[in-house]
């Protein structure tokens, strides 16, 4: 695999590697040509080594086998965010999901609902297609969910279910509701989200985002989180084309209000709507909300950052290289039966396109789950990374 050997080139040489096309770092839909890709997966395919087990990464990392870039996937071993059924209507069924994440090596998966579910009188499945039609939060997937991971377990699978039912702009249950699971489903929550305090994409669907007022009424359930050291993924437009920073003071109010809980920023605030934010001004505002609240973690998740952000891609991994702690990757598949079966390795490998060029420690704590073993104070490890030759 000579690409990823790239990512060792000293600085100097990366805004080279930015005026090469073909070498595009986060492309899925530049110039990049397909045939490269594929050709890369094959020549990688010659030299594959075994995959490892869920059980490998209960060893401490000083008694597993180095993990060879060379040999071994560039995609994650974790899926920090992952929406098992979609807006309405059929889901892949779980024993489906549960063989295709083990055939791809992904051993850890958050189940995020997903959470808005469409009006059922709709018969819609997909929000975009039905504009007008409600998309409301509700219990309902996480439920499945929940029946799912205990009637289909799986030994080489970690699954996270997640609470996504929380309606941010009308907390008032929110409460009552944690209390719900607590009986119907003991302790099997540890995670909350994706949930949306401003969502620029669903305001056709009825969506309303939190206010000022109704994220200083959030204050009984995030201490629930914070009690209970639950993570909370929100999704909050950093803003849009017109005004890419417009809804930056929400999120700065939340990080503000709550600097103790641990709060995951999806797709790092990037959106449909704003593909046109200068990549220095994005990283600035993100290095000094990391700098400021040593909570807060990003979400590099969604194959439409990768598309929109191609061609800044060297800017990105300098930064995911300085902050390599504070980043966790994740697909944000949406897995609607209707859905092709290969494509969430599609978007797996798109989404894990960023994690090849990154150097060998924010790898190790990105794509092999360093960040998200300590977040979760979960009993693994990740491996550590061999070093390459001469070095
Ligand atoms: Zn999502």
């Amino acid at each position: 695999m000579k690409t990823h050997r790239l990512s060792r080139m000293s600085s100097a040489l990366r805004p080279l590697l930015a005026t090469l096309p073909a070498l595009a770092l986060l492309s899925a839909c530049s110039s990049t040509p397909k045939a490269e890709e594929e050709a890369q997966a094959e020549a990688s395919a010659d030299t594959k080594v075994a995959q490892r087990s869920l059980a490998s990464f209960s060893k401490p990392a000083s008694e597993q086998a180095c993990y060879d870039r060379a040999k071994e996937p560039y995609t994650a071993l974790v899926d920090a965010h992952f929406h098992p059924r979609p807006f309405g209507g059929a889901a892949m069924p779980a024993p489906e999901l549960f063989a295709m994440f083990d055939s791809l090596g992904v051993r850890f998966v958050n189940y995020f609902g997903i959470g808005q579910v469409l009006d059922l009188k709709s018969g819609c499945t997909y929000y975009l297609d039905c504009k007008g039609t409600p998309a409301s939060p509700s219990v309902k997937n996480d439920f499945v969910n929940g029946m799912d991971v205990v009637a289909y377990p799986h030994e080489n699978l970690h699954i996270t279910l997640s609470m996504t039912f929380m309606d941010l702009a009308h907390p008032d249950d929110i409460v009552k509701t944690i209390e719900m699971y607590d009986k119907e489903y003991p302790g099997m929550f540890s995670w909350a989200g994706e949930l949306n305090v401003m969502k620029q994409a669903l305001l056709g669907n009825k969506h309303e985002p939190a206010t000022f007022e109704s994220i200083d009424a959030w204050a009984p359930f995030m201490a629930i989180l914070k009690e209970r050291n639950i993570p909370v993924t929100l999704h909050s437009d950093l803003g849009n084309n017109a005004n890419p920073t417009e809804f930056l003071p929400l999120m700065e109010y939340v990080l503000a209000k709550y600097p103790d809980n641990k709060i995951v920023w999806a797709h790092m605030g990037l959106s449909k709507e704003l593909t046109k934010i200068p990549p220095n001004m994005h990283v600035s505002i993100m290095q000094d909300l990391l700098d400021k609240y040593p909570n807060l973690m990003l979400d590099i998740s969604w194959d439409v950052l990768y598309n929109a952000y191609h061609q800044w891609g060297p800017i990105f991994i300098d930064f995911f290289n300085a902050y390599p702690t504070r980043i966790l990757p994740g697909s944000d598949f949406v897995a609607a039966d209707s859905k092709a079966r290969d494509q969430y390795a599609k978007e797996l490998e798109v989404t894990s396109r960023a994690l090849k060029y990154m150097d060998d420690n924010a790898f190790r704590h990105i794509a092999l789950g360093e960040n998200f073993f300590r977040l979760m104070n979960l009993d693994y490890h990740a491996p550590e990374v061999c070093k390459a030759p001469g070095k």
